[in-house]
């Protein structure tokens, strides 16, 4: 599948072990075999709300990224201090294990449940430790507080968690909603706040990922998206009519319609 949509949309597979580690034996061989069949990455679920087991989850999945040379997305649902612990531990290994920038914590509801001490202290370590921090502007659970966590020096992002699956019926990859749902959910209303919404799910993410040449500029990928607006803010609060959309320099889709 990723050979054959390749023109429209560029797919990388996480080897993600939904139903736990601990508590489904014979999936942390699955999750390798899985990379060494070709999967970019290795994910990772609530160590201690799926497993019950912190270190034997994390020494699985960082074990499995040390060795093969892939980065972790790791699905934090676990709150509170708790969850916050679960944090800090994924911070700790990825400074030991030297994975800086290849460690991605999604949605990370506790950061957004402790206080205000407990989650700038948190921040001072993720920056340190270079784990990124996902949110898609959550319905239910605690946003982290991707602002504070920004001017803290965290990589935040954001992402569609589901595109109409088991777990949601919404979803449509469209990167600009998102930047609108993540500024609703964190109160955003000024220009500069609805921006960090917009890198957020632009330069962040490509960041992440670890794109190359990203960016619009000579040279540069042209996979791009023209709409009508006067200013990126406005963009945001409005998400008008896609004009264009460019995948590789190709036209794919003109006036909301693909071609
Ligand atoms: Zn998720």
């Amino acid at each position: 599948m990723r050979e054959r949509f390749r023109d429209l949309v560029t797919i990388e597979i996480v080897a993600f072990p939904q139903s736990g580690i601990a508590r489904s034996p014979g999936t942390a061989k699955l999750l390798e075999e899985a990379i060494v069949q070709g999967a970019d990455l290795v994910g990772g679920l609530d160590p201690v709300g799926i497993d019950g087991d912190l270190e034997g989850h994390l020494g699985t999945i960082f074990g499995i990224a040390s060795r093969r040379g892939v980065g972790l997305d790791i699905h934090l649902h676990d709150g509170g201090e708790g969850g916050l612990a679960q944090i800090v531990a994924i911070a700790q290994r990825t400074k030991a294990l030297g994975l800086k920038g290849r460690v991605a914590v999604s949605h990370a509801f506790a950061l957004g449940s402790v206080s205000k001490e407990l989650t700038l202290s948190t921040a001072d370590l993720l920056a340190e430790a270079g784990v990124a921090i996902m949110s898609h502007g959550p319905g239910a659970g605690t946003m982290p507080p991707v602002k504070l966590l920004k001017e803290h020096g965290v990589e935040v992002f954001s992402g569609s968690d589901n595109i109409r699956d088991a777990w949601s019926p919404f979803g449509n990859g469209d990167m600009l909603e998102r930047a609108m749902m993540v500024g609703y959910r964190a109160n955003f209303r000024h220009d500069h706040e609805l921006m960090l919404a917009f890198e957020m799910v632009t330069s962040a993410p490509a960041r992440v990922l670890g794109l190359k040449g990203y960016g619009i500029k000579v040279g540069g990928p042209a996979d791009l998206v023209v709409v009508d607006a006067d200013s990126v803010p406005e963009a945001v609060a409005t998400r008008p009519r896609r004009k264009m959309v460019m995948k590789a320099g190709r036209v794919v889709a003109r006036d909301g319609a693909l071609v």
